[in-house]
């Protein structure tokens, strides 16, 4: 079954009661099988991540995938050879998604930085709800996050990290909601005299509406919001849609409360402009919510940061995801309140058996399970900062300047292009996502499609 130099020589009849901890002589034997997983399988798929001579895909439908990849529960143990062979296949059959010819949504290449992090923290295998079972993990957070707070250009605040930019719009949403309706926490939405509705453009991400219905306030009270031929929101269609749900007479009164704003939409990568939706928040008095998850990466470049985010310091909380344009390993997404405490006040619920803050030998303030809608939180920090580090603040302009530099590039090439083949559908893409139209003539039949370029 296995390539020959895919065995565990002398070992790979053995199985995992031969090792650490049901074998406590098994050090020897533990160390040499992840020895064998990782040169055998990690590192020659990294390698071959970035190799362009190789497919990106050794693509099967699912039927065919079952029977190339032997994907059961055995009755009995297998051996070391066996589950060496199962790593290996599960990489040989998977999308290599580091590869330059790889092209899919938001999130492509492979920062070896960033990989060496995952590595590390898959070693420590911690929790992140407090200080006392990850010291160091906890406190990264603490200051890489203050760090993302600073760029932001907020003083003070609170942020957490997320499973996802959809997970950290619903924290804002719910960080929202505790604001403008407190009671919601204790007593549901019915308790409300009114029913709160949240603005977002008809471009941005749909997780705004998940954010509505896992909120209990319902996609239908999410108004989709003008847009603009370049995709960004158009500050009067907002105003006006405010004042029509201000003025609604219907049984049951209609209360704005939350606008997002989004900075780098998900398909033509436009920019809602920031500054008058801001001043639009202000006069009504509503919460503004900045969707950064995409574009959040170019705050990191001052030029950018000047030209997209004007007035991105009067957001009372922005997505940011570390995973799409910074090109940290997947999943890291953050979100950041103005507000310090509101995150805690929204989801604490005082489970005793995890947060007895009567601990008396350590600060219980780093402890960050119970600000959040999850128990558990998984170690996205140390990849992020690790990568940070590599690079330092300079590192991460020149990557985002370079990204940005690359899809000017390819606009321009696009615009060079003579052949009519090409149609962009946007002259002045704002973000890295350049959409244009490719058009095929083939036997008198006009096909065309539309790609977006990462
Ligand atoms: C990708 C994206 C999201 C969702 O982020 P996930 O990490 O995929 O959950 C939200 N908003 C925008 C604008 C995005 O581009």
């Amino acid at each position: 079954m296995a390539d020959e130099d895919l065995t565990l020589k002398g070992i790979g009849h053995l199985l995992y009661t031969d090792l650490l901890p049901l074998n406590r002589d098994g050090t020897d034997i533990s160390m040499k099988f992840l020895e064998a997983v990782v040169k055998k399988t990690c590192l020659p798929f990294v390698a071959s991540d970035f190799d362009r001579t190789q497919k990106v895909v050794d693509f099967h439908q699912p039927d065919e995938m079952l029977n190339l990849v032997d994907m059961h529960i055995p009755d009995d143990p297998r051996d070391l050879d066996s589950l060496l062979y199962d790593c290996h296949q599960a990489l040989h059959y998977q999308v290599k998604t580091g590869h330059p010819h790889y092209l899919n949504q938001l999130s492509c290449g492979l920062d070896l930085v960033s990989l060496a992090g995952e590595w590390v923290t898959a070693s420590a295998n911690t929790n992140m709800f407090t200080y006392e079972i990850a010291p160091v993990f906890i406190l990264l957070e603490n200051v890489v996050l203050r760090k993302m707070r600073e760029v932001i250009g907020y003083k003070g605040g609170d942020s957490i990290l997320c499973p996802g930019g959809t997970v950290s719009n619903i924290n804002a949403v719910l960080c929202a909601r505790y604001k403008h309706f407190p009671e919601c926490k204790t007593k549901g939405v019915h308790g409300l005299p009114c029913q709160p509705v949240l603005f977002t453009s008809e471009h941005s991400h749909y997780s705004i509406k998940t954010a509505a219905s896992a909120a209990g306030l319902g996609t239908d009270n999410v108004v989709e919001v003008k847009t603009d031929a370049k995709g960004k929101m158009i500050p009067e269609e907002l105003e006006k849609q405010i004042v029509a749900c201000l003025n609604y007479e219907g049984p049951v009164k209609k209360k704005p409360f939350f606008v997002n704003c989004t900075c780098g939409t998900t398909v033509l990568g436009a920019f809602d402009p920031v500054e008058p939706i801001a001043n639009i928040c202000a006069k009504y008095g509503l919460w503004l919510h900045i969707d950064a998850a995409w574009g959040g990466g170019l705050l990191l470049s001052e030029k950018y940061r000047a030209e997209r985010f004007l007035g991105v310091e009067r957001a009372d909380s922005v997505t940011w995801n570390p995973h799409k344009l910074m090109g940290c390993l997947l999943q890291c997404s953050t979100v950041h309140l103005k507000e310090d405490g509101i995150l805690m006040n929204c989801n604490q619920m005082n489970a005793e058996y995890l947060f007895q803050d009567d601990k008396q030998y350590y600060d219980c303030r780093f402890d960050t399970g119970d600000k959040v809608i999850q128990c558990g939180r998984h170690n996205d920090i140390f990849k992020l900062w690790l990568m940070w580090r590599a690079k330092g603040m300079s590192g991460f302009r020149r990557h985002i300047d370079g990204l940005m530099a690359t899809a000017e590039y390819m606009t321009e090439q696009l615009k060079a292009d003579t052949s009519g083949r090409f149609v962009l559908l946007w002259p002045e893409p704002e973000c890295v996502n350049i959409c244009f139209w490719s058009v095929l003539f083939c036997f008198g039949v006009l096909f065309v499609s539309l790609y977006f370029l990462f």
